[in-house]
């Protein structure tokens, strides 16, 4: 018999982009990483000390201000710059989004963790793997921690993620939901934006219901020229 799992999972629409924030943690320790931080710190640390959690690290799903903080359109949104003033945690982007790293201003190289595809994190028992997944930007990665994957904007409940940005890559993306795809039905999808008319949904179900996973299981150029 398995034990009973002492995960601790948070989901937080944020902002007025529809972003969402995730807390995870381990009810023993209460400890909680935090992802995606942005848009409203104080809210996110006092979502996370209501319910007893102190954040220790923060994992980004890539660089776009709304999911890090930054400048964008003239307005400064809050992300990780300003949790760092707030909280001591490591924080821990994808080594290919290096470099648009000059974006987190006030933030110190030695406080910045660059990760690959692979690799893990833990908080308290649980551990969180990181799964690459460029596409939407070269660094954009998701996180699997038990069966919940936080998909930031690599793969939304009915969609998936732009890539007609600079840095996104078409053919990143099929390759990316390919490796997704490879993951068990019963895996929760946790995406970035609440863009559906739910905020979830099992893998299982979107491979049924995601036409871009439909079209990325017909094969490369089926996906391809459907994007263009
Ligand atoms: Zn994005």
């Amino acid at each position: 018999m398995m034990a009973e799992s002492s995960l601790y999972f948070k989901q937080i629409e944020i902002g007025p982009m529809q972003n969402f924030t995730y807390l995870i943690g381990d009810t023993a320790t209460r400890e909680a990483v935090v992802i995606d931080a942005a848009w409203d710190i104080p809210a996110i640390i006092q979502a996370a000390e209501q319910d007893g959690f102190t954040v220790t690290q923060a994992l980004v799903t890539h660089y776009h201000q709304d999911h890090l903080g930054g400048d964008l359109f003239g307005t400064h949104i809050q992300g990780v710059a300003e949790l760092l003033e707030q909280v001591k945690a490591k924080v821990y982007i994808h080594k290919a989004e290096s470099e648009f790293l000059g974006r987190l201003v006030g933030v110190s190289d030695s406080d910045i963790v660059q990760v690959a595809g692979g690799d893990t994190t833990t908080v308290g028992a649980m551990t969180i793997k990181f799964i690459h997944t460029p596409g939407h930007t070269p660094g954009s990665q998701c996180f699997l921690i038990e069966n919940r994957l936080v998909a930031g904007d690599t793969l939304f409940i009915n969609s998936c993620g732009r890539v007609d940005l600079p840095g996104s890559s078409p053919e990143d993306m099929y390759s990316s939901l390919q490796t997704l795809s490879q993951l068990a039905d019963e895996t929760v999808l946790y995406p970035g934006h609440n863009y559906a008319s739910q905020p979830w949904d099992t893998l299982g179900a979107q491979k049924r219901h995601n036409m871009y996973l439909h079209l990325s299981a017909r094969g490369r150029q089926e996906f391809l020229s459907a994007l263009r």
